[in-house]
């Protein structure tokens, strides 16, 4: 008999993401739930991707669809992680296909079928008489064949490709003798893994031994990780104080016990250095999961967790939904960090994700960082994490010593450079004693605008409302860092033709030069995005300025990341101002983590270190607390400050985003979706704590060619609160040019 299914189509629009039933055709056979199928949907019938859950009700008189065909059970979501996709599309409102497609590796669900790959193995199908007969008559004319045949008869069944490469013979004459019957082929798939030599490599198993506060620190997490419960810690621990061997300590404990262990770190901390640590250690049973694998490395990364052969996966955010199947530890290391929030749908936090996952595996999450978020800060003092702090370095290392330089009083007194007196005396010094500095501007580019002296006029991007920045490399030209639109720097003002332009600010390539300038004969590598397309040219950056290959590091954020520099003793935040006053509740937040950070990057070995800050503002609190890397002090201040203003964490916060590429429709839609909102929040919802502010324009306003309007919303992310706002979506704007869009919790607010 025919059965029938409940399936969700991965396509679905959000107003009609629901279950569908369909017929099973016994043909296609067994679809358990989490099986993925091919179905037809809509008015063409097109074939697309579903998900079952279940079994559909035998509704007599319904006519309906038949399943096309199934991928096989090895493919299926798991009753994890299918829950896991239903969590997400309930608390971050977006569709079901939308959590599926995040949670599957892309190549699964691509059009191209399964993209495994198989390799040839040949196998020598003779008796060794028969062997003889061939290599000592006149059977094979060609001398190929015979050196075909006397390979596999010395080494057994070889892969087609080393049988060609070591024999020096083509795929053709392989064939040729597969035609005569005297070999035969299998298929084998093979797993691409880009780092399956660095398992191979040496290994270093050796025991880590702890300093006192780190065994100390071990101990609470390791009794912790023992009540087998979910459950979650946070590290504060300052920078260099070890925390990464803590981590080890406790990967070794978990994986012992037979348990897997995600450990999540930011893309820009996932270097060869950092995978090497690992692979060294754990050897072939690590998987690393990042952005820049191949949609067939990252699918064979995660057909060799499903099948259970990884015990520890390394990766960056999409790594939280690694299959694992007895999971018993996740870290979130420098769990502050931006980019654990995806800003796709669902645009769920990792954190939010490792929480789910901790309750079905009773499983532990460790959370660590120097300067933690306030989320999780405030929550540790709260007793729902428990705080685990390290408040000195490994091995008596001191916390650099910063100075605040006054960049006013440098132009005050005639210096234009963005490199102070006092920054360019200890660039010397450190020079002079052969070690190393990291100089940190949050500004890629030459100049960061150009302005008319005449009328003011900024020159902006013509597809977004910002300001174009000045390039020198590799020809003078404008370019926007939003859409890159790139264009001609003008000779006259657009506006009123006046021929004074001004260069207005300094960007990393403008620093480059001065330094190029002022002091030849220290050697300055510069690292941006300009200069570090593709992962592997980043990676050979850290590589080289490691290697001492050059004296002065120069770069955005990139160089304030994890990365530890025996010989850096001296980092300089060349404009600690920049992202400090834009209006957003994070910030400061932001300015001080990133300051402690950065600073923390000098003198992490036997040498002490020294930090510069630059800045236009140098008694604004932010800049002070960062200067004595105080992350306590720091806390407390600002934490007063949300809890009065009622921002995150004493709040949640969600963001509607309607766009359209016309400004006068989205602008009436908004007007009219805005009124709806009051209604519903009036009548309908009036039990909910609900606080709206806007609608406003974004903080850029036109992006490449879309105009931006936003509601922000105060509340308690509750399940009443999630219905109102699901009801909000499935409604929609009224205007099909008009899109709508929600971030629950963004990080920019
Ligand atoms: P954090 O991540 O906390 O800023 P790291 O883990 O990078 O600090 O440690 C700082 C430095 O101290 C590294 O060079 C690290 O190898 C070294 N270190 C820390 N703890 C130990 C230990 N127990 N044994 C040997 N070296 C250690
Ligand atoms: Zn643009």
């Amino acid at each position: 008999m025919e059965s029938i299914l409940s399936v969700r189509v991965l396509d679905a629009p959000f107003h009609i993401d629901r279950p569908f039933d369909y017929d099973l055709p016994s043909h296609v056979g067994d679809c358990p739930r989490g099986t993925l199928v091919r179905v037809p949907f809509g008015g063409g019938n097109r074939p697309v991707w579903g998900v079952v859950m279940g079994e559909g009700s035998p509704d007599e008189g319904v006519k309906r669809k038949a399943v096309i065909s199934k991928l096989p059970p090895r493919f299926s979501l798991s009753q994890e992680m299918l829950d896991l996709c239903l969590f997400l599309a309930d608390y971050y409102l977006c569709t079901l296909g939308d959590a599926v497609r995040c949670v599957l590796p892309p190549a699964l669900l691509s059009g191209g079928g399964m993209n495994i790959r198989h390799v040839v193995r040949c196998h020598l199908s003779l008796s060794q008489e028969e062997l003889d007969t061939l290599l000592a008559g006149k059977g094979l004319r060609s001398d190929a064949h015979k050196r075909i045949l006397a390979y596999l008869a010395q080494h057994g069944a070889t892969l087609r490709d080393t049988l060609t490469e070591e024999v020096g013979v083509t795929v053709a004459q392989v064939k040729a003798l597969l035609d005569k019957g005297y070999l035969t082929y299998t298929e084998e798939e093979v797993i691409r893994n880009p780092y399956a030599t660095y398992a191979q490599g040496e290994r270093d198993t050796s025991p880590i031994h702890l300093s006192r506060a780190q065994m100390a620190a071990y101990e609470r997490l390791s009794d912790l990780y023992e009540t087998h419960t979910a459950k979650a810690a946070l590290l504060h621990g300052i920078t260099g104080s070890g925390k990464t061997k803590i981590m080890l300590a406790l990967i070794d404990k978990v994986l012992e016990e037979g348990k897997g262990v995600i450990l999540m770190v930011p893309e820009i901390a996932l270097t060869p250095q950092t995978v090497h640590i690992f692979c060294s250690r754990y050897g072939e049973r690590v998987a690393v999961i990042h952005s820049s694998l191949s949609a067939g490395e990252r699918f064979d990364a995660w057909r060799r967790i499903s099948a259970g052969q990884v015990d520890l996966v390394i990766g960056t955010r999409s790594a939280v939904f690694a299959p694992m199947p007895n999971l018993g530890l996740m870290i979130v290391d420098e769990e502050h960090e931006h980019t654990y929030k995806s800003e796709q749908d669902p645009k769920y936090h990792t954190r939010q994700v490792c929480a789910y996952r901790a309750q079905v595996h009773g499983a532990m999450v460790l959370l660590a960082s120097a300067t933690p978020s306030f989320e999780s800060y405030y929550k540790a003092k709260r007793g729902q994490y428990t705080l685990v702090e390290l408040t000195e370095r490994y091995g008596g290392a001191t916390l650099p010593e910063a100075q605040i330089v006054d960049m006013r009083k440098e132009l005050r007194t005639g210096n234009i450079s963005p490199i102070s007196r006092t920054l360019f005396r200890a660039l010397e010094e450190t020079g002079e004693r052969g070690e190393q500095a990291i100089l940190f501007l949050n500004r890629r580019g030459y100049n960061s605008s150009l302005q008319c002296k005449n009328c003011g006029t900024v020159i902006t991007c013509p597809h977004c409302s910002v300001a174009l920045t000045y390039h020198t490399s590799p020809h003078p030209h404008l370019l926007c860092h939003l859409c890159g639109y790139r264009s001609a720097p003008p000779s006259v003002c657009p506006e009123c033709h006046d021929k004074k332009i001004s260069y207005v600010g300094w960007g990393t390539q403008k620093v480059e030069g001065e330094l190029q300038n002022q002091l030849h004969e220290m050697h300055t590598m510069r690292m941006d995005a300009d200069t570090t397309s593709g992962k592997q040219a980043y990676d050979r950056l850290l590589e080289e300025f490691r290697e001492g290959k050059a004296d002065i590091l120069l770069g955005t954020q990139m160089v304030t990341k994890g990365h530890d520099f025996p010989h850096v003793t001296l980092v300089g935040v060349m404009l600690a101002d920049t992202g400090m006053y834009v209006n957003d509740f994070r910030a400061s937040e932001r300015t001080f983590s990133l300051l402690t950070q950065v600073i923390g990057r000098a003198g992490r070995a036997e040498q002490t270190g020294q930090a510069i800050i630059q800045t236009f503002s140098p008694d604004n609190d932010v800049i002070r607390l960062a200067q004595s890397q105080d992350y306590c002090a720091f806390y407390e201040s600002e934490i007063k400050l949300r809890e009065e203003l009622c921002f995150p964490p004493f709040c949640d916060m969600v963001q509607l985003t309607l766009t359209s590429q016309d400004e006068a429709r989205l602008s009436k839609a908004t007007k009219a979706y805005t009124d709806h909102i009051v209604s519903l929040a009036q009548t309908e919802y009036s039990g909910l704590a609900l606080q709206m502010f806007g609608p406003m324009e974004a903080q850029v306003y036109k992006q490449a060619e879309q105009y931006r309007l936003r509601l922000m919303f105060k509340c308690r992310w509750n399940a009443q609160t999630r219905d109102l706002f699901r009801r909000l979506l499935t409604d929609g704007t009224g205007d099909r040019m008009v899109s709508i869009a929600i971030d629950v919790n963004p990080l920019h607010a």
